[in-house]
């Protein structure tokens, strides 16, 4: 059965840029959180982007603050009344263009602040008074700190992508965030998973608030030929070209692991006849969203990305994954194929996998309850001459794996983008055999999520093969909750 947004009675300027969108039916997410959330209840939302869960939040949340709408040119009638924090700057300036097409009918303010740009045209736009405020943590305080944002006027706020905010860190800066909020007020919180440390995190902020799970949280779509190639790194371009080639396929995301095996990549690749752009954490904000535009505009054939740089981009109609490395997180394994097959369409995931890799790939198999099969790629025989013209040692000095350093976000040279707490800006996942992922998925129980998965097995410390010792364990989650309580 589809639900209609007619059946909302969504106020007549919602319901036409609704209308304009042309969306026909409302997704599972909304379907579900859009009534609760009219309520002004909290909500623990378990949604990946892609799920049209931004509509889900925001044309409830828009409707509920029409009450305050008004053309006042005085910034003083247009407080802050709602914050939505993203861990990311595409995923916040995403958010911030869909939540003013739903809003473009009303004289509700949006806005968008995030780091890597110049704080002056935000502050002015923020002095001018905003209802809807949209930002990353980290330049929301400087905001803050600078007196240009003040928050005390909060009736809702959204934790979207919540947990990818505390896998870079952002722990704090949330805590200190949400110490600027009234008490009374709704508080949204999605993630695409439900890990203890996420259920920690709503056992704090949210109140009585009721639970929606729209898919189980580790699927991957059914729409995506998933394909798992073993190919030994010096072959892994071939592998791609190859599979390009055999499909007809033009473009494609491929993901690796590191930042410095990200820009290496899309050269070789480039040098290789592609067009290519790089996106990854050390680009600076305008070249990310050139990469991005270019992309969607079809300029640019093959997007080579890490995870922290694609998290959640809604780019639609990707025919193609590639996963240049096995991610060191199974997770991110279904979000990186989540780009492809989307809202119904067929995708082609495919992995590379070197022998190194098969713990890896074991791991994806238990997140996803899935046997996969490795098969070689028939591959012609030109290997023997060197990987192509070009100059084979070149190519070699090319291998992305030397540096095995996953990205992780927000360690980052601009401090205006990093979490303020440097201590715990590395994930400690990759460096914890974690209890949690190492059994088939089940939905969590509430009692699991009392015990952290570091309390249940202390001992469970030691590092996966093949990750730098030079990653540290984060600071204990449980530790800063405590300190912000
Ligand atoms: P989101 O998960 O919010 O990032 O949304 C992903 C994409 O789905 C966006 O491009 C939305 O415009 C689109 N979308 C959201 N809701 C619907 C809907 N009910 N029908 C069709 N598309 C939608």
């Amino acid at each position: 059965m589809t639900a209609s947004f007619s059946n909302l009675s969504l106020a007549e300027p919602l319901a036409r840029a609704v209308a304009e969108m042309g969306y026909e039916s409302m997704t599972p997410i909304q379907a579900q959180a859009i009534p609760v959330v009219l309520t002004g209840k909290d909500v623990m939302g378990a949604a990946q982007t892609g799920t049209g869960k931004t509509a889900a939040f925001s044309l409830p949340l828009l409707q509920r603050l029409l009450k305050h709408e008004n053309t006042s040119t005085s910034p003083a009638r247009h407080p802050v009344r709602a914050l939505v924090l993203l861990p990311t700057r595409e995923l916040a300036d995403q958010v911030a263009q869909q939540i003013k097409l739903y809003a473009k009918y009303t004289q509700m303010r949006s806005a968008v602040v995030f780091g890597g740009m110049d704080m002056k045209p935000q502050t002015l736009e923020l002095k001018r008074g905003v209802e809807i405020l949209v930002a990353t943590p980290g330049r929301l305080l400087d905001h803050i700190e600078a007196k240009n944002a003040v928050l005390n006027q909060v009736e809702y706020v959204v934790l979207d992508e919540a947990d990818r905010m505390l896998d870079i860190g952002f722990l704090p800066d949330l805590q200190r965030i949400l110490s600027f909020l009234p008490k009374q007020r709704t508080t949204l919180l999605f993630s695409a998973t439900f890990s203890p440390e996420i259920k920690r995190l709503a056992g704090s902020y949210l109140q009585d608030p009721i639970t929606i799970e729209v898919a189980r949280p580790n699927e991957t779509a059914s729409t995506v030929e998933q394909r798992f190639y073993s190919a030994q790194d010096d072959d892994k371009r071939r592998v791609v070209k190859a599979v390009l080639n055999e499909r007809g396929i033009k473009q494609a995301f491929i993901f690796v692991n590191s930042k410095l095996g990200c820009g290496r990549l899309a050269r070789s690749l480039e040098r290789e006849g592609m067009v290519t752009a790089a996106l990854h954490g050390d680009k600076t904000q305008d070249e990310r969203l050139k990469a991005l535009e270019a992309f969607k505009k079809g300029e640019v054939d093959l997007l080579v990305c890490t995870d922290v740089a694609a998290r959640g981009l809604d780019i639609k109609d990707v025919p193609a994954v590639f996963n240049f490395d096995v991610p060191f997180n199974a997770e991110d394994y279904v979000h990186r194929i989540g780009r492809t097959g989307r809202a119904g369409a067929s995708g082609l995931a495919v992995t590379l996998v070197s022998p190194s890799d098969m713990r890896l790939v074991a791991d994806i198999e238990k997140l996803i309850k899935t046997k996969l099969q490795v098969e070689n790629y028939p591959l012609q025989e030109e290997r023997s001459s060197g990987y192509s013209g070009e100059g084979g040692r070149e190519d070699r000095r090319d291998d992305h794996r030397e540096d095995r350093r996953p990205e992780r976000g927000f360690e980052r040279r601009r401090e205006e983008e990093a979490p303020r707490d440097r201590r715990s800006s590395f994930r400690p996942a990759q460096a914890s055999r974690d209890p949690f992922f190492e059994k088939p998925y089940e939905a969590p129980s509430m009692e699991r999520a009392a015990a952290a998965s570091w309390e249940a097995s202390p001992k469970t410390t030691g590092s996966r093969p093949g990750i730098s010792a030079n990653i540290k364990p984060k600071r204990k989650l449980a530790a800063l909750f405590k300190s912000g309580e």
